[in-house]
């Protein structure tokens, strides 16, 4: 199989390693490569690529981009309003989202109850797949953080709530800028204290301020490497069935 990351920038993408890794060990063959292309020249040759390859993994900025080109969507991808991997199935198009698939097994090695509270910070691309995740897994008290009052709750209010899991999706905290945090100095030890458990999508470093400061208080914690693994692996099985 012929299959290709688009981007539009990708000369950091972990993608080819972790794709052929996986087909070291399934044995599956694919040739997977980096696609780039301009934004203002995507609608000029998407078209052609969709006659080139058997399977795509879609990246930012073009997660939504690519959608009216499909013939139909999973539930997951759905229910994200954002796709991440295109299947030829019986000769159509359909959008699926694995990052969904990705975030549950971050999820699983915390293994909170279904009534644990979870409090997502920021309200980009990741933040919903990991809302649709939790909702799949059958949680539903599920709160967004946000910098606008808009979006979400406050910092205020996330140190006077709080309790439960608490999952970054922003981000502050990322290779170069490492020593950011999402949650403030002032409240993030009283946050802490009744945390049950904290997920940070970031991979790079391996451990985040936000997850070194949870560590040390005996908390639970799980970087973003998982999730970018799972999401590779879901998107061979897809392009495999
Ligand atoms: P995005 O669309 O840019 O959204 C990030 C959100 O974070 C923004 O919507 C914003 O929400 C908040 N934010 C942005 N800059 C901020 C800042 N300086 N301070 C506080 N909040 C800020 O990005 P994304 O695609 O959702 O990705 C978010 C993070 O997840 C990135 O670090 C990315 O690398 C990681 N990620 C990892 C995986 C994985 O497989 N491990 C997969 C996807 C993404 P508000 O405006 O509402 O505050």
């Amino acid at each position: 199989m012929k299959c290709t990351l688009l981007g539009e920038h990708l000369s950091h993408s972990l993608s080819v390693p972790i794709h052929e890794e996986i087909c070291r060990e399934t044995g599956y063959d694919v040739t997977y490569t980096l696609t780039e292309i301009p934004a203002d020249r995507f609608d000029e040759i998407f078209p052609h690529l969709l006659k080139e390859y058997d399977g795509f993994n879609v990246t930012i900025p073009y997660k939504k981009t690519v959608m009216p080109y499909l013939d139909g969507l999973s539930e997951s991808a759905a229910g994200v309003g954002a796709v991440n991997t295109l299947v030829k199935e019986n000769g159509k198009w359909i959008g699926h989202n694995t990052d969904v698939a990705g975030f549950k097994a971050m999820l699983r090695l915390v293994d909170p109850g279904k009534k644990c509270p979870c409090y997502i910070l920021g309200t980009g691309g990741a933040s919903l797949a990991v809302k649709q995740g939790l909702k799949e897994e059958g949680f539903t008290d599920i709160h967004f953080v946000s910098r606008d009052p808009a979006k979400g709750e406050t910092m205020e209010s996330l140190a006077e709530h709080f309790s439960g899991l608490l999952i970054n999706c922003t981000p502050v905290g990322m290779y170069p800028k490492t020593e950011g945090c999402p949650v403030p100095d002032d409240i993030l030890d009283r946050v802490l204290e009744r945390a049950e458990g904290v997920l940070d999508l970031i991979y790079n470093p391996e451990e985040t301020v936000l997850l070194r400061r949870a560590r040390e208080k005996g908390i639970p914690t799980v970087n973003g490497m998982i999730m970018l693994k799972e999401q590779a692996v879901a998107a061979e099985e897809l392009w495999h069935r």
